[in-house]
């Protein structure tokens, strides 16, 4: 018979399922990208799904996951604040 888990393995858990999400995707566009957490959506612009105009949360994932780099998010950022600054 299997033991109960504990919380913290529980927890462990959870932290693992959210590694490797759209929030860290190079193809994921979040509509917010300056507050984009894991409850944000977005587009997925991945290639091979683009032309579904699949709208994900930060949360989903899929197996073409690429991880974005530190600079590209700063780019996207940087990009967001400007249109802010212009309206
Ligand atoms: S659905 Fe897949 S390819 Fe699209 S943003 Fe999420 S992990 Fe990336």
């Amino acid at each position: 018979m299997t033991q109960p888990e504990s919380e913290p393995q529980k927890s462990l858990k959870r932290v693992t399922w959210q590694y490797e999400n759209c929030l860290a995707c190079v193809w994921f566009f979040p509509t917010d990208p300056i507050n984009a957490d894991i409850l944000e959506r977005g587009k997925c612009l991945h290639p091979k799904l683009k032309a579904y105009n699949l709208i994900v949360s930060g949360r989903d994932w899929c197996n073409l996951y690429a991880e974005i780099k530190q600079k590209q998010i700063d780019n996207r950022q940087e990009k967001a604040m400007k249109a802010e600054g212009s309206k």
